[in-house]
């Protein structure tokens, strides 16, 4: 499948490796497809990366009806180009449309395309050590239109972004704060699908938990607020006894690709991982009977991101000495191994682009 591509006039200087952050330079090129309801998904192109026109009234600007989604290209060692689990990534993008109202694309299509952009912008694969190309996904609804209903057309786009080391500083645990005052979503809401309100909705805990000196929320469920869901924008995992247990997907959790991949990596290694409603309660019960051995995030930025400290009320507790743990830390560079094809690759998680 030939798709047009548009080449841009002038190309960007691309930033050193070791100058990179997250997310605040675009590479030269990007995908673009529109959706309306005669020609269904229609006109797919590659071409420079520019602002959009739109109308004030696009209806995604009032109501948020939009998706994306997030995956990397790595650098490998003979100066090649992966990716890790596309197809997952892009199936959860369907998924969140189906939950939103918005049409169904062909995945494999959209892989494609996906795959011959990171091609054209191969150049702006980093190489330095956990640096990235960062791939975003994104749908939007774009009806000019302002009263409630899902739209009738759509843009579906992907953008790309050279991004530097999670941890320049190393590989550090990080501080995290409990609300059960503010929740992220509710059973039967929108917690599963990767839609923009989510991260909306998460600020202003996010805020104050930024003000009381911690990194990220961990949220407890809606309802009850007592079961732990996740923390920040990753996927939470305990190591309690020996036992890895991470709660279970009830619908308004996000089914993290990194989350299933820790599982698969740890039950190859021989560990029991469960799945299962976690209350908040029984993590700090544990903590005070020396069960607690681990906690860590699980997402595609950051990998896996060690948890120090946990505060809940006027409570916090330390999570081992305060420290990495050797699992996480088993766990974080086996994960990166594969991701960067240092090692071999038995689940066949990743897919040769360049
Ligand atoms: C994207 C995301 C995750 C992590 O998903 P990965 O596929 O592992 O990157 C977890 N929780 C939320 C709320 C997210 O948006």
């Amino acid at each position: 499948m030939q798709i047009p591509h548009k080449k841009a006039e002038t190309l960007k200087t691309r930033p050193q490796s070791s100058q990179l952050g997250f997310g605040t330079i675009f590479t030269d090129h990007m995908f673009n497809m529109d959706y309306s309801p005669d020609k269904g998904w229609h006109n797919p192109r590659i071409e420079p990366y520019a602002p959009f026109v739109m109308e004030p009234s696009s209806m995604v600007l009032h109501y948020g009806q939009a998706i994306f989604e997030g995956l990397k290209a790595y650098r490998t060692a003979d100066g090649g180009v992966q990716l890790f689990r596309p197809q997952d990534n892009l199936h959860r993008f369907n998924l969140s449309a189906k939950r939103m109202c918005i049409p169904q694309f062909d995945e494999a299509f959209l892989l494609e395309a996906l795959i011959e952009l990171v091609r054209i912008e191969k150049d702006w694969v980093p190489d330095g050590e956990g640096t990235s190309l960062y791939i975003r996904p994104t749908i939007i609804a774009t009806d000019p239109f302002i009263g409630l209903r899902a739209s009738n057309t759509y843009r579906l786009f992907i953008i790309l972004s050279p991004v530097g080391a999670y941890y320049p500083e190393g590989f550090n645990p990080v501080k995290i704060w409990v609300t059960n005052e503010y929740v992220r979503a509710v059973r039967g809401g929108v917690g599963q699908a990767k839609t923009a309100g989510n991260y909306a909705a998460s600020l202003y805990a996010g805020q104050l938990a930024h003000e009381e000196g911690y990194t990220q929320v961990l949220w407890l469920d809606g309802v009850e607020r007592k079961y732990i869901e996740e923390v920040g924008t990753m996927n939470i995992f305990f190591l309690i006894g020996d036992e890895l247990i991470t709660p279970a997907l009830n619908g308004s959790i996000l089914a993290g690709v990194t989350r299933d991949s820790v599982i698969s990596l740890a039950k190859s290694w021989g560990m029991k991982v469960v799945e299962r409603q976690l209350a908040i309660d029984e993590v700090f019960a544990a903590h005070a009977q020396g069960q607690l051995k681990e906690v860590f995030g699980s997402g595609t930025a950051a990998v896996i991101s060690p948890v120090g400290k946990i505060k809940f009320g006027s409570q916090e507790i330390v999570i081992g000495d305060g420290a990495v743990g050797s699992f996480s830390a088993r766990l974080f560079h086996d994960l990166m191994d594969l991701q960067y094809g240092k090692t071999a690759d038995p689940f066949k998680w990743t897919m040769k682009v360049a």
